[in-house]
């Protein structure tokens, strides 16, 4: 047997490891069986150069709990190591690196959780730790290795004779926690469901049946619990694969989803390593924002579920898998939003995605317009945030009207840059965000010829200021925003048949029973006599000025709910019949009512108003 100190500087390094890890305990069973995977992938890769003899027999590697002597055990039947190798491996080497990493990051606040903290995170968990191991070659006999969670650890000869090795974790007290088994199940399914050896957890029962009729037999029978799916399909060729292996892989992922729309294989060796399949879900027209639905691996072991700086953030809606040893994983995330690798991970994703959309789009246009609903808001946000995308993407990003037809920018701009260009050269896109709420003004612009689109989903706004901003001299300009007459401005204005002391007159009678216009106002038009006589027009700048305001959630202050009433002077009703009643009164309560009914067209007239005005019909009708 011999003695000797753990080569640090630091007089004492456990202290540190068990107070400054303490929120992210869980993670030295991944580290633990990660070390037994790689140690298991070098016996086979040996085999296979046929530096090994013979055969190399089962590798499984097993977790067992011993609740009596409170200890949880990893085994594998990997390349072990000689003493040489221990004092090497876990005296020097892997020790150095902890503290080095520990005294970089000891004060850096914005530190979390997910670094490879490599065998010595066992010490978060453990008051003392037995390693015995046995080399692969055959010459060097098995040693075991101990230490309490102070420097100095012991050597010692010990009796195994099999290859490979068996950590022991004396689990302390307060971690009694580890020695449940549900809990240590929950851990393997969390962070080794992939990993590509196969992983014993205890044993099942299996029920088979035997014979037939009458004579049929339940037979039950102990296996091995194999924990993981040692070969997951994003580590495939594409070429093999079946759309029922894609979905039923999604299935896994995550049970009870709906069937995703498609997916993306990701498959590249160079500049970085990355594998992964990230499928469309299927969205509700309402922008749910879907967190940590995407899993980041290295080397099939989970790393996290948060992969905000990995993931273009548009992107962060789909779900899946990436899996890259390439992605630094031992640093804090502002480190990571600068790192290259991870830089060109962002575009290489993007891209591809970008790719499938387009191949989509082209191959089969049909299909690609059914989906559009549940793929525009990706779509839509990822032009918005992703330049490059941006450009990809104006090829296929769609517009759809209100008579259900989809178009690209290019060919809707075309449909209606005729009869929808303004005086000042602006091809005017005209849309509704509520078509049944804005039925009269849609059919009011229909009248001119126009087109209308749908607008209607929360991405839109920033959608169309978007496509606004990016230079398509192309104004969006909201139904109701304006008279049909005006939503397109051209030259011809038509004349108004009242005078100007009649128009004075008329307007004076509206405003008295006006109210809550905000910052709006009251305004006499020389419409058509077909038009309505009285309308409410909510102007396209002030109301996304409103929005804005709203989206940053502040007051209402600054820009209140506003609305103009506009009175069309061409209409008998005004012209005519308004003006030629004989008393004060009578024309007051008729503006009154024709104000009332553009209200209740707009769904604005609630409560007392509302009442009275039912009241006053029926006496009309009388
Ligand atoms: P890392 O795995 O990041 O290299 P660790 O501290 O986890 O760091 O382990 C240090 C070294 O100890 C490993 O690189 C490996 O050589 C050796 N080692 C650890 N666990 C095993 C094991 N189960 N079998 C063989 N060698 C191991």
């Amino acid at each position: 047997m011999s003695k000797g100190n753990i080569s640090v500087q630091a007089e004492n390094i456990f202290p540190i490891i068990k107070k400054f890890l303490y929120s992210d305990h869980e993670i030295f069973l991944r580290e633990l069986v990660s070390n037994a995977v790689d140690a298991t992938t070098k016996i086979k890769t040996l085999a296979q150069k046929g530096e090994v003899k013979g055969d190399i027999g089962d590798t499984r590697i097993e977790i067992k709990i011993d609740k009596d002597a409170k200890t949880l055990h990893i085994l594998d039947k990997g390349i072990g190591m000689t003493e040489e190798e221990v004092n090497k491996y876990l005296n020097q080497l892997a020790f150095s690196s902890a503290e080095e990493f520990l005294s970089k990051y000891k004060d850096d606040a914005t530190i979390i959780g997910h670094f490879g903290l490599g065998f010595y995170s066992a010490f978060m968990v453990a008051d003392k730790v037995d390693v015995i191991t046995k080399s692969w070659r055959d010459d060097a006999p098995a040693v075991q290795w101990t230490c309490d969670g102070n420097p100095e650890y012991i050597m010692e000869p010990h009796s195994r004779t099999e290859r490979g090795t068996e950590i022991i974790l004396h689990i302390n007290e307060e971690n009694s926690d580890y020695l449940n088994d549900w809990r240590i199940r929950e851990l393997l399914n969390k962070y080794c469901k992939f990993l590509p050896v196969e992983i014993k957890f205890g044993t099942k029962t299996e029920t088979s049946y035997e014979g037939e009729g009458d004579t049929k037999q339940e037979i039950k029978t102990e296996v091995d619990d194999i924990i993981n799916n040692p070969h997951p399909i994003w580590k495939m060729k594409p070429a093999d694969l079946t759309d029922e292996d894609y979905t039923s892989f999604y299935n896994e992922l995550h049970p009870y989803s709906q069937p995703p729309l498609f997916w993306i294989h990701l498959n590249i060796d160079y500049p970085f390593n990355l594998t992964g399949i990230l499928y469309f879900p299927k969205l509700s027209n309402s922008f749910e924002v879907q967190k940590n639905k995407i899993q980041l691996y290295s080397n099939q072991v989970f790393i996290t579920d948060d992969v905000k700086e990995i993931v273009p953030e548009f992107l962060m809606l789909l779900h899946g898998v990436i899996d890259s040893p390439d992605i630094p994983l031992n640093v804090s995330r502002s480190y990571l939003q600068s790192d290259a690798n991870v830089k060109k991970i962002n575009t290489y994703i993007s891209k591809k995605v970008a790719e499938k959309l387009q191949s989509l789009f082209s191959t089969d246009r049909n299909s690609y317009e059914d989906k559009w609903k549940e793929i525009s808001t990706f779509v839509k946000y990822g032009m918005i945030s992703d330049e490059k995308f941006n450009e990809k993407a104006s090829q296929f990003v769609l517009l759809k009207n209100l008579d259900n037809l989809h178009f690209t920018l290019e060919e809707y701009k075309e449909k209606v840059k005729d009869n929808q260009t303004d005086k000042h050269n602006k091809v005017i896109y005209l849309y509704a965000n509520d078509p049944a709420t804005q039925h009269s003004y849609i059919a009011a612009a229909k009248e001119y010829g126009y087109d209308v689109l749908e607008m209607d989903t929360i991405i839109d706004n920033h959608f169309m200021q978007h496509i606004e901003y990016k230079g398509n001299e192309v104004t969006f300009v909201r139904v109701d925003s304006d008279t049909a007459d005006q939503l397109v401005q051209k030259d011809e204005k038509r004349e108004s048949v009242l005078s100007e002391k009649d128009q004075e007159k008329v307007k004076e009678l509206f405003s008295q029973s006006v109210k809550n216009l905000g910052l709006g106002h009251v305004e006499l038009k020389a419409l058509s006599p077909t038009d309505h006589p009285v309308l409410i027009t909510r102007p396209e700048f002030m109301r996304r000025m409103k929005e804005m305001q709203a989206m940053q959630g502040m007051d209402a202050g600054m820009f209140p709910d506003s609305h103009n009433v506009v009175i069309n002077s061409n209409h008998p009703l005004i012209s005519d019949k308004l003006l030629k009643m004989e008393s004060e009164e009578e024309k007051a309560a008729f503006a009154t009512y024709l104000h009332d009914l553009a209200l209740l067209n707009q769904q604005m007239l609630k409560g007392e108003a509302l009442t009275e005005f039912i009241q006053k019909s029926l006496t009309f009708i009388k």
